[in-house]
C-alpha cells in the first residue's frame, strides 16, 4: 500500500496523540470529571487557567450575529479566504451536531438546528499538539495556561494540526495579507507556510483589556477569567448554569465551555 506525505503525518500525530490520550485519559479518569477542577501548582496551590464560557442561549437570541468573529478577525488581522481548503480559523460557527456528537437530544434538536455555535481552541489542560510540536513554536504559559504560538519557529510540519482533536489550527496554504480586511498594524501579520489559532488575545490582556470577543459581544454571552478562582466570571458563569465541553473524554482538559 502506499503511503502518502499526508498519510505518514496523520499516522505519525495520531500515534502521539494516542499515547498521550491514554495517560491524560487515566489521569482524567482519577481526577473525576468536574468541569472547573483547579489545577495545582508545584506548592499544591491552585494554579492558574484562563477559561471562557460561551453561553449559546444568548448566541440564540441573535441569529446571524457574528461580532465576536469579526472582533476578533480585525484585532488578530485573521484572513478572510472563501476557498474552504484554505480557510484560516481562529473562532469560528460549526453546527451543534458536529461539536458536541454525542451531546444530541430533543432539547438540543430543536433550539440548536440552524443555530451555529462559536467554537475556538480551548487552550487544554493536556494539549496534544505542544506534545508533538518539535521546534517549541507553541507551548503552554506557565502563568495563565494559555496555549501560544511562536510563528518564527513554525517551520509548516502540521504535526499539531494532526495532533488536535479539535481542528483548532489553520494553515496558511496561501499569503494571507492579501485576504485580510482590516490591517491592525499593532499585530503581526503572518506568512504562508505556518500554522495559527486562538492566543485567547494575550496580547490584549497584557495591555489590561478583555479578548476582543469578549468585548465585542453585545449579549455579554462569553464569559473570561482564571478558573482557579471561584469568584472569576468563568467560574460564576459555569456554576450558574449546566455546561459542555467538547471531547473531555480524550483527557486534554478543554477550557472553554459551552452553556446550553
Ligand atoms: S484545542 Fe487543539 S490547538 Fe488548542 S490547545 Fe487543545 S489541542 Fe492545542
Ligand atoms: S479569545 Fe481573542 S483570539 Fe481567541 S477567539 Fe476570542 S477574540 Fe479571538
Amino acid at each position: 500500500m502506499k503511503i502518502t506525505r499526508k498519510d505518514f503525518l496523520r499516522l505519525s500525530g495520531l500515534s502521539v496523540l494516542a499515547a498521550g490520550a491514554v495517560r491524560t485519559f487515566e489521569a482524567a479518569k482519577a481526577a473525576g470529571q468536574s468541569a472547573i477542577r483547579p489545577l495545582r501548582g508545584s506548592g499544591g496551590a491552585p494554579r492558574k487557567q484562563l477559561a471562557m464560557a460561551i453561553d449559546l442561549r444568548k448566541c440564540r437570541q441573535r441569529p446571524g450575529c457574528d461580532l465576536c468573529m469579526k472582533a476578533c478577525r480585525d484585532a488578530h488581522n485573521v484572513p478572510v479566504i472563501a476557498d474552504p481548503r484554505h480557510e484560516v480559523k481562529w473562532i469560528w460557527n460549526a453546527p451543534f451536531a458536529e461539536v458536541f456528537p454525542l451531546e444530541q437530544s430533543a432539547y438540543t434538536e430543536r433550539n440548536y438546528t440552524g443555530s451555529p455555535l462559536p467554537v475556538l481552541c480551548n487552550h487544554c489542560d493536556e494539549p496534544a499538539c505542544v506534545r508533538v510540536c518539535p521546534t517549541g513554536a507553541t507551548w503552554k504559559r506557565s502563568e495563565d495556561g494559555i496555549v501560544m504560538m511562536d510563528w518564527h519557529r513554525c517551520i509548516g510540519c502540521k504535526y499539531c494540526m494532526v495532533a488536535c482533536p479539535y481542528e483548532a489550527r489553520s494553515f496558511n496554504f496561501v499569503d494571507p495579507r492579501p485576504y485580510i480586511e482590516h490591517i491592525n498594524s499593532d499585530f503581526p501579520t503572518r506568512s504562508m507556510g505556518v500554522v495559527e489559532k486562538c492566543n485567547f488575545c494575550a496580547e490584549r490582556l497584557a495591555a489590561g483589556k478583555q479578548p476582543a470577543c469578549v468585548e465585542a459581544c453585545p449579549a455579554n454571552a462569553i464569559a473570561f477569567g482564571d478558573s482557579s478562582d471561584p469568584n472569576s466570571p468563568v467560574c460564576l458563569a459555569l456554576s450558574a448554569s449546566f455546561s459542555l465541553r467538547r471531547k473531555p473524554e480524550l483527557g486534554t482538559g478543554p477550557n472553554v465551555h459551552s452553556i446550553v
